[in-house]
C-alpha cells in the first residue's frame, strides 16, 4: 500500500521535471508543448496592453492642449 503510493509521488514528480517554466509569470506547463501556446497569449496581451497605453497617451496629450 505505502509502496505504490511512494511510485505514484515519484512519477508525478518525473511530470513535473518535464514540466517547462514560463520566465514570464512561473507557471508550470506540462506538456512542454504548452508553452509556446501559453508563451503567445503573453505576446498578445502585451499587444493589446501597447494599444491600451497609445491611447490612453492620446487623450492625455489631448487633455493638456485643451488645459
Ligand atoms: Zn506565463
Amino acid at each position: 500500500m505505502n509502496h505504490r503510493d511512494d511510485s505514484k509521488i515519484i512519477s508525478i514528480d518525473r511530470k513535473f521535471l518535464r514540466a517547462a517554466q514560463c520566465k514570464k509569470c512561473g507557471a508550470k506547463l506540462y506538456p512542454t508543448s504548452l508553452l509556446d501556446r501559453h508563451l503567445s497569449r503573453h505576446r498578445a496581451r502585451q499587444r493589446w496592453f501597447n494599444a491600451e497605453l497609445r491611447k490612453l497617451q492620446f487623450t492625455f496629450s489631448h487633455m493638456r492642449d485643451i488645459a
